[in-house]
């Protein structure tokens, strides 16, 4: 039975009570039993009990009503503070609440990762004990505010951070106890760029150096103790004309790793006959394989012909490769270029295989990185930049694709790519 229909029922029974007593007194009155007064004041009495019943009730639904409307408001402030909370835990950077005594009021989820899961209720100066944390901490707890600048938060995983302190304003209900806001940015992937680009200045600045240093000592030498030297003149001229063709094919390497890099974001769409590319490729270099006794072989697949790539720069994938190919196989071996379709029908996949010394495991990952060599003093006598395979790697990252290398010491190396193959559009759709 519902609650107001039981307080009328109890109200009923009360009242039906009364007039059964007052009926009573009535009926005694009329036959002369009780007095009128004597009626009239217990009748009295009965209604004064039952308006004071009446009264009572009302005061008691009353109060129930505030708080009611109390616990409501109390729920509501509960589940603010939790929908603050539960959108700080999502935030993808670390970030703590510290309340007056320095200890940590908040720690959402990626804190807690960073830090520990049983950060809360901890002295933050446990993990963050840089000098100019503290003393921005402390200002802040005792009421200077200012800039307290980035203070830089290293982790023993190589993770950065840079980490700001700021105050919260005490006297709003929510923030009650919090007094500053530590948040972390991550900037990891930032030093690690611009680790790279310090190293790439200083390697191409070291590549064009030695040349250029080797120049100058043999313009030295021909203007000087060589003045009058013919066989020298000869001699050190071939050597100056290499050192400035190695300059050359440099610069032309940067330049064109730059010129991928702009188009890195741009998906390939032309359609290219892998069969034709490869064929003149081989063409090209057949030159210098044949100086060094090396010879190319060209397999392919009957239904392998379409890929969707940029010709040019598959060209120039097939170049650098079929060249290291030829520079570092054993004189008198065989370089095996295939052309296979993917399991999925989707995908062309291309390999160019040699019979060279093979490279040791340990090299293979860092192999596509720029200016990494194996052996630094035979790339550069086979007039290498370094920068070949760095090339490979960027222009199959705008095709979507990767170079893969295996290989195994004193047997040769497989390097391996694919190339998606047109679909054709279903003439139903
Ligand atoms: P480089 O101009 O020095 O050839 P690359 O980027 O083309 O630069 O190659 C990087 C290094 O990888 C080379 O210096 C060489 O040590 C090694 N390398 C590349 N291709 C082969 C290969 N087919 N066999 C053995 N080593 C290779």
């Amino acid at each position: 039975m519902n609650e107001p229909f039981k307080e009328y029922q109890g109200l009923l029974t009360e009242r039906s009570t009364v007039a059964a007593v007052i009926f009573t007194l009535a009926l005694m009155w009329s036959v002369g039993q009780v007095t009128f007064v004597g009626a009239f004041f217990v009748g009295a009495v009965a209604v004064a009990f039952l308006l004071q019943l009446e009264i009572k009730r009302r005061m008691e639904r009353l109060e129930n009503r505030r708080s009611a409307i109390r616990e409501k408001r109390k729920s509501k402030t509960g589940t603010s503070v939790l929908l603050g909370a539960s959108a700080l835990d999502r935030l993808p950077s670390p970030l703590l609440l510290v309340d007056a005594d320095k200890k940590i009021a908040f720690a959402n989820e990626s804190a807690r990762e960073l830090l520990g899961t049983d950060i809360d209720g901890n002295e933050v100066f446990l993990y963050l004990r840089q000098s100019n944390f503290v003393t921005a901490l402390d200002n802040i707890l005792e009421g200077r505010f200012g800039d307290f600048g980035v203070i830089r938060y290293t982790t023993s995983k190589e993770r950065s951070f840079d980490v700001t302190v700021a105050p919260v304003l005490a006297g709003k209900k929510m923030n009650d106890g919090v007094r500053a806001i530590v948040y972390f940015y991550e900037v990891t992937s930032l030093l690690r760029t611009e680790r790279m680009r310090a190293d790439f200045v200083a390697n191409a600045s070291h590549e064009l150096r030695t040349p250029l240093t080797s120049v100058l000592g043999f313009i030295e030498t021909l203007r000087g103790p060589a003045v009058g030297d013919l066989d020298a003149h000869k001699r050190f001229l071939g050597i100056m004309q290499t050192e400035a063709e190695r300059m050359v094919r440099l610069i032309d390497d940067l330049l064109s790793l730059s010129r991928i890099e702009m188009t890195r974001y741009m998906a390939p769409n032309a359609v290219t006959d892998i069969n034709k590319l490869v064929g003149s490729v081989i063409n090209s270099v057949k030159g210098i394989a044949a100086e060094r006794g090396v010879e190319f072989t060209y397999e392919h697949e009957e239904n392998v012909q379409d890929v969707v790539a940029d010709s040019d720069q598959i060209t120039q994938v097939f170049l650098n490769l079929l060249t290291n190919a030829a520079k570092y196989s054993d004189p008198n071996t065989k370089v095996h270029v295939k052309a296979e379709v993917g399991r999925t029908g989707k995908h062309a996949l291309l390999s160019i295989t040699d019979e060279g010394p093979g490279i040791a495991q340990e090299h293979l990952a860092r192999l596509t990185e720029r200016f990494y060599r194996v052996d630094t003093a035979r790339s550069r006598k086979m007039g290498g930049t370094g920068l070949g395979l760095a090339i490979v790697k960027h222009i199959l990252l705008r095709h979507n694709s990767g170079l893969d290398i295996k290989s195994q010491l004193g047997k040769g190396t497989v390097f391996s790519f694919k190339l998606p193959i047109p679909q054709k559009k279903d003439e139903n759709s």
